[in-house]
């Protein structure tokens, strides 16, 4: 697979506003945020999708949403609330595919993300 992106801005061959880092993961903030607070958290390992998700990588998904906590501690929105996102191909609005968890917060944040009338 090519670099993407996020394994550019990991290499720190483009910039990013980065917020933390580790061995498994990096945070940064979104160049186009959709909420007051928006992070993503990456896996330094270069997943794809969900999709490509193995049941190794099962600790690793676990280790974004335990940065995502720690993140919501440390920058004060933790009780007030935030949410966590991961996106997966077309339907699910993936933009870039280097999976990654945003991490909204900062103010109360809409729901549901499909507006469109369900046939039930
Ligand atoms: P997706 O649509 O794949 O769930 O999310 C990709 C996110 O990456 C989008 O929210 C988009 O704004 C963000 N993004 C795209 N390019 C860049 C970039 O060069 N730097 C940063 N910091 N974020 C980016």
């Amino acid at each position: 697979m090519s670099d993407t992106l996020f394994t550019k801005i990991i290499n720190r061959e483009i910039p990013a506003d980065i917020v933390y880092e580790d061995d498994l993961s990096l945070a940064f903030r979104d160049i186009q945020p959709q909420a007051p607070v928006h992070l993503l958290i990456i896996p330094k390992k270069p997943i794809v999708t969900i999709n490509d998700m193995q049941e190794e990588d099962k600790v690793l998904f676990g280790h974004l949403f335990y940065v995502a906590r720690q993140l919501a501690g440390e920058m004060g929105f933790a009780e007030d609330g935030y949410r966590v996102v991961m996106n997966c191909n077309e339907h699910g609005g993936q933009s870039v595919y280097h999976v990654h968890l945003h991490l909204l917060a900062g103010k109360p944040l809409g729901w549901p993300p499909y507006t469109e009338k369900l046939k039930v």
